[in-house]
């Protein structure tokens, strides 16, 4: 992927505001008007391009950050959604009819499991959840009425890594649509480029960074994209998941530091890994060599933005868990909360809270423990001081024993 750098395809693109501002003027408007009759009537049927209509199908302000996303995922065209959710539901939707089938990672984020679990079902489509890492079972899932592979690159909790070249394959055989949630991997992992057709992000993550809003994107082909928000039959069109201007406005700014912070990211997730690593803690972290599926990922990812932010350490029991986060809270070093991407490093215990829609019987089968810790390690500046002092939380909750004492 050395030819594909995302973050410059993203500073080559440049807007102005109406009076020369270096950052597009924001369309504080939820209609547009129209010098002639016939124009609006070629708008609705989807003929005039530039010409804006209603603010649910399209503002210049949804476009320019659409137009960014797609320019960093490398795609056609892309539409920006109210949330990560709402990219995801009118994706589904609009691929999937009454009598279709998906087959899906089962590591999946859990409101996306929710939705497929209890929610499509209810619409006559149906689901079946495999493990995602293993390439024959995705294929022996398929059946005639398949339409959808749907994965994460990097799972939501336990860090599961898609072979997305591999399952592209199976798509491309079985005449299936590729959707990828690229939530976890922004620039590192650019899923179209490996094959995937349609890429979506929550952009409440990383993209955005800052923890202020919800946002989520679809980037696709431009005919896919136009698909979503045909005024007659496009499920983001008719169910109205739209983002407002001023949030694409804010999004598209913090979108520009994306790069500077993935780095630092994924340099400081990459520093505590290894360290609590050898201290002996159970680490799960795509950029240590015992991740299972560390060379796949070493071979997917540009490397200028690493392995990510996120990892997760066993400690071994539920309330040691809810100790250790309620000390590490005290002492500022992150905050007990869902969510990720933050500039402060971010914990919880996915299986009581980001996955609790998942059964317990179902965490235990996919490697879901109760003393499991998911952390969005933030943009510190000093990681190793981070490091001795996460440690040393640690050592008062007997979770590690101090350090120069040998372990019997
Ligand atoms: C948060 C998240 C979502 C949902 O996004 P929202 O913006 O909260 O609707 C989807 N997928 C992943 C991987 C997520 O982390």
């Amino acid at each position: 992927m050395t030819d594909f750098n995302p973050a410059d395809k993203i500073q080559d693109l440049q807007y102005f505001g109406e009076f020369g501002g270096v950052n597009p003027s924001i369309s504080d408007s939820s209609t547009y008007t129209f010098l002639s009759a016939k124009t609006m009537f070629d708008t609705f049927e989807g003929n005039a391009e530039g010409c804006y209509l209603y603010s649910r199908h399209s503002s210049p302000s949804n476009l320019y950050l659409g137009q960014a996303l797609a320019a960093m995922e490398g795609t056609e065209a892309a539409n920006v959604a109210a949330s990560g959710m709402g990219a995801i539901s009118a994706v589904l939707l609009q691929l999937c009819a009454q009598g279709n089938h998906m087959v899906s990672s089962r590591t999946i984020y859990g409101g996306t499991y929710a939705f497929m679990k209890n929610f499509l079902p209810k619409l006559g489509i149906k689901n079946t959840f495999v493990d995602i890492t293993r390439l024959d079972m995705v294929e022996a899932a398929i059946t005639t009425d398949t339409k959808v592979l749907y994965c994460e690159t990097v799972s939501n909790p336990l860090l599961e890594v898609a072979d997305i070249e591999g399952l592209a394959k199976i798509a491309k055989k079985h005449n299936l649509k590729l959707v990828v949630d690229n939530t976890f991997s922004p620039l590192s992992v650019a899923p179209a480029k490996l094959g995937a057709d349609v890429v979506i992000h929550s952009l409440t993550k990383f993209i955005n960074g800052s923890s202020d809003t919800v946002g989520g994107v679809t980037c696709g082909t431009q005919a896919f994209i136009d698909s979503l928000r045909n005024v007659n039959d496009g499920a983001s069109m008719l169910l109205g998941p739209t983002m407002d201007s001023l949030r694409a406005a804010s999004i598209l700014k913090n979108l520009r530091t994306l790069h500077i912070r993935m780095k630092q990211h994924s340099h400081n997730a990459l520093y505590l890994a290894g360290r609590f690593e050898q201290d002996g803690l159970k680490t799960v972290y795509p950029g240590l060599s015992s991740h299972p599926s560390h060379k796949l990922y070493k071979g997917m990812i540009n490397p200028e933005y690493g392995f990510g932010g996120m990892m997760t350490l066993d400690v071994g029991t539920l309330d040691k868990a809810n100790e250790l986060m309620e000390l590490m809270q005290e002492r500022n070093l992150g905050y007990l909360a869902v969510s990720l991407g933050f500039y402060k490093t971010l914990f919880s215990a996915p299986g009581t809270s980001t996955s609790s829609e998942i059964p317990p019987e179902e965490q235990k089968e996919m490697g879901l423990s109760d003393g499991l810790i998911r952390f969005s390690i933030g943009l510190d500046n000093d990681i190793e001081r981070t490091y001795r002092m996460m440690r040393k939380c640690m050592e008062e909750l007997d979770i590690l024993q101090p350090a120069g004492t040998a372990a019997v």
